[in-house]
């Protein structure tokens, strides 16, 4: 009996440290490779992310494509095979296995049957360490990228980029501001010295951290103490600095999107302020609470919006938050107005405290089921490496408990205390315009005819 208590009592503290999504066993490799495993809930299967410090705001405007043109040419084969081989290798081992690149890191994102997860293991470890760049593979790689990129840039979309009119309306300020290059980078002058120097100078076990969960094998860490192990560090590089606003931008704009339509998008964007002891969720509250009342206002009340939204992004190195709305080209006006009306009640009025009070304990109540299942707590920790220290990740939950309603209203009047800048998408005519201009043409060639005839007759 004493016996079955004490297994009982060992499986409830097993089941409590697998369930504690913020504690993980983190520790690093000699060769400084970090490493960070977790016994997931479900059973039979690993999720792999192999997080490679390297992005896009790594490289200036016009290399910038390098760390993703690298990391297609990872894939593109070990041997005579080639990608086909490595695919069906893959294959056989019944895993999955994509990447990406982002700004800030590039991500080989593995799901495996757990019974295998040395081996796939193995095949990352090859294509990392015996790709080839021959001159072939890079070729089909640039097309590929290119593709992925919206395909051939044309002289008209260089030229809108240009003028910056050919981005997403966050994207076009940010190129006024001088925080985002103006055109697309071109892949095609990308050498193999070049691609060969990122392999060689980011690609190395201490700027690389490989998160491990689910069910997980007992001999993992003597396995990867001995194949991860043998990688060769590097000197470390010196991130590049994250642009600042350098220039200044208009207070308002119109952005052609497409010839003809009704529909427009209205954005109004402010950069977010610092927080002087703040945590970073006092603006993660304020957009929930925005969001609710952007949905209020622009939906239920004034019906001219059927998902406003508010958004949290970086560009550059500036944190911004907008106030978004899809609206008819015809209530711009009116959506304006009613945004206007908004801003000016929050700031004289602040928040109001019961709503405040409902939508964080929202928020908080969310962080219980926010991360389900092996993959997306992988994700959740990739996501999440910052804030990562003595076998912890920092609880969400925590801090939005911290955060009271005098700091949210302190952060609200930081931010709409400048008037930030408006941004509407729209194509460049209406239908209405469309079929009144129809409408001039049609009797401008009446006319020609007419006069025409009576030209003949004489
Ligand atoms: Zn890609």
């Amino acid at each position: 009996m004493r016996c079955l208590l004490f297994a009982c009592l060992l499986l409830n503290t097993l089941h409590a440290v697998a369930l504690d999504r913020f504690q993980v066993e983190g520790y690093q490799l000699p060769n400084g490779l970090q490493l960070l495993l977790k016994p997931g809930s479900e059973r039979g299967h690993v999720a792999i992310r192999l997080v490679v410090g390297v992005g896009f705001d790594d490289f200036p405007c016009a290399d910038k494509e390098l760390p993703h043109l690298l990391e297609h040419l990872l894939f593109s084969g070990v041997d005579a095979s080639g990608e086909g081989g490595l695919e069906e290798r893959m294959q056989a081992l019944g895993g999955e296995w994509n990447a990406y690149t982002s700004n800030a890191d590039t991500t080989f994102v593995i799901e495996a049957p757990a019974k295998n997860q040395r081996k796939i293991l193995d095949l990352l470890l090859e294509i990392l360490t015996h790709t080839e760049l021959s001159e072939n593979a890079i070729a089909t790689a640039k097309q590929v990228v290119e593709r992925e990129e919206g395909g051939h840039y044309s002289h008209l979309q260089r030229w809108l980029d240009s003028q910056d009119l050919g981005h997403g309306a966050s994207n076009q300020l940010a190129v006024e501001l001088g925080l985002k290059c103006a055109q697309r980078a071109d892949v095609r002058p990308l050498t193999r010295e070049q691609l060969e120097a990122v392999r060689k100078n980011w690609y190395a076990p201490n700027n690389m951290t490989l998160i491990m969960v689910g069910e997980l094998d007992r001999l993992l860490p003597a396995y990867l103490d001995r194949a991860f192990g043998a990688l060769q560090p590097i000197e470390p590089n010196d991130h590049l600095a994250l642009p600042d606003i350098r220039r200044q931008a208009a207070a308002q704009r119109d952005l052609p999107r497409g010839w003809v339509g009704n529909g427009a998008k209205l954005h109004w964007l402010f950069p977010e302020p610092t927080l002087d002891g703040q945590p970073d969720e006092t603006l993660d509250l304020l957009k929930d609470y925005l969001d609710w009342a952007l949905y209020q206002q622009l939906r239920l009340t004034h019906g001219l919006s059927y998902g406003p939204w508010s958004e949290r992004e970086v560009l550059g190195g500036v944190g911004f938050f907008s106030l978004n709305a899809d609206v008819e080209r015809d209530n711009l006006d009116e959506a304006r107005q009613v945004l206007e009306q908004l801003k000016a009640r929050l700031l004289k009025d602040g928040l109001d405290p019961d709503t405040f009070a409902r939508l964080q304990q929202a928020a908080i109540a969310h962080q219980a089921w926010a991360v389900q299942g092996n993959s997306a707590l992988a994700d959740y920790y990739w996501g999440a490496l910052g804030d990562y220290e003595d076998g912890h990740f920092a609880d969400p939950a925590e801090a939005l408990r911290t955060v009271t309603l005098a700091d949210a209203n302190q952060a609200l009047r930081q931010l709409f205390k400048q008037p930030g800048y408006l941004r509407i998408e729209k194509p460049l005519l209406g239908d209405e315009q469309l079929i009144g201009l129809g409408a001039a043409l049609a009797g401008l060639l009446l006319i020609g005819l007419l006069g025409w005839r009576r030209y003949r007759r004489r």
